[in-house]
């Protein structure tokens, strides 16, 4: 059973530090540790650091650095400071930092040192009175030089359940992006309970290649290390190499897809590597049912496919003993409540329709940042929250995704999920991955396009419908195929759906 939720990731932190002030937090690529009394003392110093530049608790703290140490550091220092921590991007230019900075009015700004010329001019103009800066290896900067000789300890006023832990902007792939906001009790709930389903322990060594301005790498990863006093190999970016020769330390690895679909092609992973590991983990995308298949033939391991997003934390995820099913993300976590709904009319379907995938529970944001009627849209009279995510349960209970509500395509009248047609088409022999999309057309409103990458290149679009005649119905069927190197995907690995159907929004209008 998941302990009580009014505990904060902060306690859990200090739980451990007080209790095996020894034990490793961070594990660096050279093998050098990092105690959890040493993480105790660095970010008490960073917190010091964030008060004598004017942060008060409940104050937003906006970081854009690289991925380090330190940077991690700066999210317990937030924490120890009272604040909300506010992580950004690093991929976001000047000119998208302006609407976070504007919207979420932080009191200090975080940035790398490159950046501070044109950081500076925008917090001079949005009124943000301190920034300071990390660089890339997270020894340096103006937040080095202010933490230095500060007190090795803090003195954290104990933060409310319900209080403010982090704002998390949601990628905006359709409209403007919104801050989801997110308490103490949402993240420590989600850790205790991932640890226990997911059977941490204080010996875990997770390997950690994630982004950490990101729900995935900032919370799921470092909250359950935290959660059950186990350490993390911190690596500053996804490298192959650097995973297979890391892996024989390590018991867990957390990825997205494209970390297992690179692993796979890696000449270094072998069933003798992955054999020390006890848990490989996948989430932000969907794993596609082959690359499940393939890994499980070469390792002897299932992946564990979960399911969440920034503002529910985790929701569902593939049990620890038992079945893991190939393209499932298995079952709604204990104490979250997971049900299938008509997104019109949102009454519930029954078992194995597809609708609406809502959700309700401890893990489950408050809201979006100063928008409340926003907020209100995306919420049912009763709680639930609307993912946007579209999906089924099956007769044994697992949850299964079939697409974005906004990626469903309508053709002809009939709806059709991407994720069926994409599973068919990674089925055919030469096609590494696929996405598939709706295009505008004349007469059947949407029409259906398949992007693939293929590794055959006799493979054409003759061979592609023809292998699919007998796996889909006809109103399914790609009415073109297009062939790409690679597809379009952000730093979490989800392809860029709204990218493709602007390139490929004029194939039938020409
Ligand atoms: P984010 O807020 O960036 O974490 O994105 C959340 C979205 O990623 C969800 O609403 C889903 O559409 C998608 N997602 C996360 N995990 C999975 C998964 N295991 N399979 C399919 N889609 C997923």
């Amino acid at each position: 059973m998941a302990e009580s939720a009014a505990q904060s990731i902060l306690s859990l932190f200090l739980a451990t530090c007080t209790a095996s002030p020894q034990a490793p937090f961070l594990i660096a690529q050279d093998g050098s540790v990092l105690t959890y009394a040493a993480a105790f003392a660095r970010s008490a110093q960073l917190a010091h650091a964030f008060r004598a530049s004017g942060v008060q608790p409940g104050d937003r703290i906006a970081v854009q650095v690289e991925k380090s140490q330190t940077a991690l550091l700066t999210y317990l220092a937030a924490l120890q400071a009272g604040a909300v921590y506010l992580p950004l991007n690093t991929a976001y230019t000047i000119g998208e930092v302006r609407y976070f900075l504007g919207d979420a009015g932080p009191s200090l700004v975080l940035c790398r040192p490159d950046d501070e010329p044109a950081m500076a001019a925008l917090c001079t103009d949005l009124g943000v009175s301190a920034w300071l800066t990390l660089d890339a290896d997270g020894t340096g900067g103006t937040l080095i030089n202010a933490a230095a000789g500060q007190p090795e300890t803090f003195d954290s006023a104990p933060a409310a359940a319900d209080g403010l832990a982090a704002i998390l902007y949601t990628s905006g792939t359709t409209g403007r992006s919104k801050g989801a906001m997110l308490s103490h009790a949402n993240l420590a709930s989600n850790a205790l309970t991932l640890r226990e389903y997911w059977c941490f322990t204080a010996e875990d060594r997770l390997l950690h290649a994630l982004p950490i301005f990101h729900t995935h790498g900032l919370f799921v990863a470092t909250n359950v290390t935290i959660a059950a006093g186990a350490a993390m190999i911190f690596l500053p970016k996804f490298d192959a190499d650097a995973l297979v020769s890391l892996m024989p330390q390590a018991s867990v690895l957390m990825g997205v897809p494209t970390f297992y679909t690179r692993l796979l092609t890696h000449t270094g992973f072998t069933r003798e590597l992955a054999a020390g590991m006890r848990l490989f983990v996948s989430g932000s995308a969907p794993l596609s049912a082959e690359t499940h298949k393939e890994f499980s033939a070469l390792t002897g391991h299932a992946i564990l496919e979960r399911y969440g997003m920034t503002e529910t934390n985790m929701n569902t995820s593939n049990p620890y003993d038992g079945l893991r099913k190939p393209g499932s993300v298995g079952f709604p976590l204990p104490g979250v409540a997971v049900r299938i709904a008509d997104p019109e009319t949102a009454t519930v379907l029954p078992q194995g329709e597809i609708g609406g995938i809502e959700v309700k529970g401890p893990n489950v944001f408050g809201g979006y940042w100063q928008m409340p009627e926003k907020t209100a849209q995306e919420f049912r009279a009763d709680g639930f929250f609307i993912t946007g995510d579209l999906g089924f349960i099956d007769a044994d209970g697992y949850v299964h995704i079939v697409g974005r509500a906004k990626d469903l395509i309508i053709a002809g009248g009939f709806n059709i999920y991407p994720a069926e047609v994409e599973a068919a088409l990674d089925e055919i022999p030469g096609i590494a991955e696929s996405a598939v999309i709706g295009v505008p057309h004349a007469d059947m409103g949407e029409a259906v396009v398949a992007v693939v990458k293929s590794t055959d290149g006799a493979l054409d679009q003759a061979a592609v419908l023809a292998a699919l005649k007998d796996s889909l119905a006809r109103f399914k069927q790609p009415r073109a195929v297009v062939f790409v190197e690679e597809l379009p995907r952000n730093t979490m690995g989800k392809v860029q759906k709204a990218l493709l159907r602007e390139t490929y929004g004029t194939l039938f209008s020409q």
